[in-house]
């Protein structure tokens, strides 16, 4: 029988964080808990037939890193080809879950399913989340049909694209925006809303674990009174590209726009998106900054990251040819 195996990797987060008293649901330390320990405390999890589990990393996710990132990305693509591997769950810090689960999208285009989970409450809170957060993703992940990156947090199912996590102590923390949830998972029971989130197949695979220096590509963000500052010293210190957090349809401040279109007439890359929550950026005709496809400031950093670092491995495939 194929697909017997569900893999839990580790990452650390709040879901495996301690606080000094239970009543303490903010005052923890994130990343304490090991995956072994927080999968022997959810029993339930023990008739789920054969789990794997393994510690990736153990940090506070505010403090993620390209390293951890392409570790995990490479666990990820070492466990998506075991043909035993049914799916694979990855408990994770909340704060930068938006960013992990769309760079394992695109690294990785699983066409099985990988589950980040997290909790909003330490291990140790008198009523955790993380547990039952684990035993959803795990419906989820075992679901036949489930496909691509997705993240569960408190019963809802939502896209590696859409997530972003809107709220700094909810146990409900997470929102798709306009685009709405893939589904719930409701006792035990996945009801879906929508369409797996189709996994890109038509962008090839980096080699992550020959990239040695990731492409640096910072954020700036549009206010009233933003100035081209930033933007000077950034790419003084050799910044290659730039996402601007633009106001409503990705707008820039007369200022903050010269300074980026003159890095842009220099060689730095620029992409235009909004810090707006809901919506996505339109293409406005005549505009010289091209704009995120959608994309979250955030994820569409990493998506110029990811585009620089394949056109650096494109020239230095040449380069040796
Ligand atoms: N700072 C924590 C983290 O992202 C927050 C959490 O997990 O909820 O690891």
């Amino acid at each position: 029988m194929k697909h017997r195996k569900l893999v839990i990797l580790g990452t650390g987060g709040t879901i495996a964080g301690k606080a000094a008293h239970a009543s303490d649901n903010i005052g923890y330390t994130a990343a304490e808990v090991g995956i072994e320990q927080l999968i022997a405390a959810i029993p339930a999890l023990h008739g789920s037939g054969s789990i794997i589990s393994e510690q990736v990393s153990q940090i506070d996710s505010k403090d993620m890193s390209f390293e951890v990132w392409a570790q995990l990305a490479n666990r990820v693509r070492h466990f998506l080809a075991d043909d035993d591997v049914q799916g694979i769950v990855i408990t994770h810090g909340t704060d930068t879950l938006e960013e992990t689960a769309y760079f394992l999208q695109m690294t990785c285009q699983p066409a099985k399913p990988v589950v980040l989970t997290c909790a909003m409450r330490p291990a140790t809170a008198l009523a955790p989340d993380g547990p039952q957060n684990v035993m959803d993703a795990v419906v989820v992940a075992s679901h036949p049909e489930a496909c691509g990156v997705v993240v569960v947090c408190a019963g809802t199912v939502h896209s590696a694209m859409d997530v972003q996590k809107v709220h700094p102590y909810k146990l409900d923390a997470f929102g798709s925006g306009d685009a709405g949830p893939v589904g719930y998972v409701e006792e035990g029971k996945l009801r879906l809303l929508r369409n797996w989130p189709v996994p890109q197949a038509d962008i090839a695979l980096l080699a992550i674990e020959k990239i040695a220096i990731w492409p640096r590509v910072e954020i700036v963000m549009n206010y009233a009174g933003a100035s081209s500052l930033m933007v000077r010293a950034l790419v003084d210190q050799g910044v290659r590209g730039l996402v601007v957090a633009g106001t409503g349809n990705g707008t820039i401040h007369e200022d903050l726009q010269a300074g980026l279109l003159s890095s842009q007439a220099a060689g730095v890359r620029i992409v235009r998106s909004t810090r707006c929550v809901d919506g996505k950026v339109l293409s406005l005709s005549g505009c010289a900054i091209a704009d995120s496809q959608g994309l979250s400031p955030v994820k569409a950093r990493i998506a110029l990251i990811l585009d620089l670092a394949a056109e650096d491995a494109r020239s230095s495939a040449v380069g040796q040819a």
